[in-house]
């Protein structure tokens, strides 16, 4: 790791200079602290990020399969977005009122993902308080639900850990002054009796899950484990939100779509304006209808939901070309394949070597877990990541010209990636095995 750590400074000057001139004015250096997160001895400053290839300050190139860690899904800067950001930009930027793409963007969500109603956010963490806010609204319940090892953005009150079967609020937060777990409980995923339970009490407003974790490395539900989730949150009264932002990468529609799921309630983010701060989150017709009548009901005054920019033209332009133009069939049908591809490709490469990492796969998202076996809930999946190894190996990929995602061994595919990419990929990682091993 420390040879790692400094050819890395050999070969990024110019990002080292850019990072002592930051220094004095961003805290720890950078205007988002997470910037740091990525094993590197400071900041990557990046020249341009086209397609597949991200190049820095020093002309370093590398093949991106982090991908804005899901923002830059489709690839980065795809034509049609861009020309339709350009076009956009000269006919104003944001006004506070719809513009004419809100009706295309509105169909194409409704076709797509096939609930009717939809509302927009700036962010998928937006998305998620909003949605949150309505759950409560429409039910009059005031409890929310999660599971254990999730992420939903910087979201307050679903950062609650179950360690040794205790609820806890996780203790990494800042500046938290009211207690998590009054509001929120949490339970293992892939449990349905412990769902059961918690719903039984009837005091929970909404389950808010991801359909696949992403976010404590990846974990898979059970077959049938969703039908059935589904059906007790239906029994129970409780909306069931499901949190898109990730498993877009299952196949067009994303995960309920591909796996005939009916959410109540549907949250998109991240990847929906080919990199524009954008999102979105739909309701089925009946929590429309009971969402227009909760605010019908309240007095007159602000609802808590929404900000000033959300909505502006630019990301609606975005979301519209990427819609119709980027996140299209055709891209779906050269991502799958190839993520199969490199999920054979990893899966052989660690038998070669004589190491035993599961591999999983939700679409074009693959990754690479240090356990034979793939975890079935957050605390499983918690017990077998190994950060040092994890942060080595990273290191030595941004080295060697590939980029992964900072936070776990996630590797996303986009249109852009070729097969070439997908052996690229896993050379590095072969002679990263190789030296790790001996
Ligand atoms: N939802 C999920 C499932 C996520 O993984 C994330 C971020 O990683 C978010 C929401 C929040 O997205 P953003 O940081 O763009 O608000």
């Amino acid at each position: 790791h420390a040879a790692q750590r400094q050819q890395y400074v050999n070969t990024h000057p110019q990002s080292q200079q850019l990072a002592l001139q930051t220094q004095a004015h961003w805290l720890f250096g950078v205007p988002l602290h997470w910037m740091n997160d990525w094993s590197t001895p400071f900041p990557l400053f990046m020249q341009s990020a086209q397609g597949l290839t991200l190049t820095d300050v020093d002309g370093n190139e590398y093949v991106d399969f982090c991908l804005g860690d899901t923002g830059a899904m489709f690839g980065h800067s795809p034509n049609a977005v861009a020309a339709a950001l350009a076009t956009q930009a000269q006919q104003g930027l944001s006004s506070m009122l719809p513009t004419a793409d809100v009706a295309a963007v509105g169909n194409m969500l409704s076709e797509r993902f096939g609930l009717p109603v939809w509302q927009a956010a700036m962010s998928a963490t937006d998305a998620n308080r909003f949605a949150l806010r309505w759950a409560r609204a429409i039910t009059g319940r005031s409890k929310l639900l999660v599971f254990n090892g999730c992420y939903h953005g910087t979201v307050d009150d679903v950062f609650v850990d179950l360690i040794d079967g205790v609820p806890q609020q996780r203790d990494s937060l800042l500046g938290q002054v009211y207690a998590l777990t009054e509001h929120t409980e949490v339970i293992e995923f892939n449990d349905l009796a412990a769902l059961e339970a918690v719903l039984q009490t009837e005091t929970i407003a909404c389950l808010l899950a991801e359909p696949v974790m992403t976010n404590v490395g990846m974990v898979l539900p059970q077959p049938d484990y969703w039908q059935q989730a589904q059906a007790l949150c239906q029994r129970y009264g409780t909306l069931l939100i499901l949190d898109e932002t990730h498993t877009i990468s299952t196949g067009l529609g994303g995960y309920a779509t591909q796996h005939g799921l009916q959410a109540d309630m549907l949250v998109l983010g991240k990847p929906l304006g080919g990199g524009m701060p954008c999102a979105v989150y739909g309701m089925s017709a009946d929590i429309a209808a009971r969402a227009q009548q909760a605010k019908e009901q309240a007095p007159a005054g602000h609802s808590g939901i929404g900000t000033t920019l959300t909505a502006n033209a630019l990301a609606f332009a975005a979301m519209r070309a990427n819609l119709e133009q980027v996140m299209t069939p055709a891209a779906y049908a050269h991502m799958l394949p190839l993520a199969e591809q490199l999920a054979e490709g990893l899966r052989s490469l660690f038998a070669q070597h004589g190491v035993h990492w599961c591999v999983t796969q939700v679409g074009a998202r693959v990754e690479f877990q240090f356990a034979a076996t793939p975890p079935q809930n957050g605390t499983e999946a918690r017990a077998i990541m190994l950060h040092e190894l994890e942060q080595t190996i990273h290191l030595y990929c941004l080295n060697h010209g590939v980029l992964i995602t900072p936070f776990h061994n996630m590797l996303l595919l986009s249109p852009a990636t070729t097969a070439a990419d997908v052996a690229r990929l896993l050379a590095v990682l072969d002679g990263c095995l190789q030296e790790l091993l001996g």
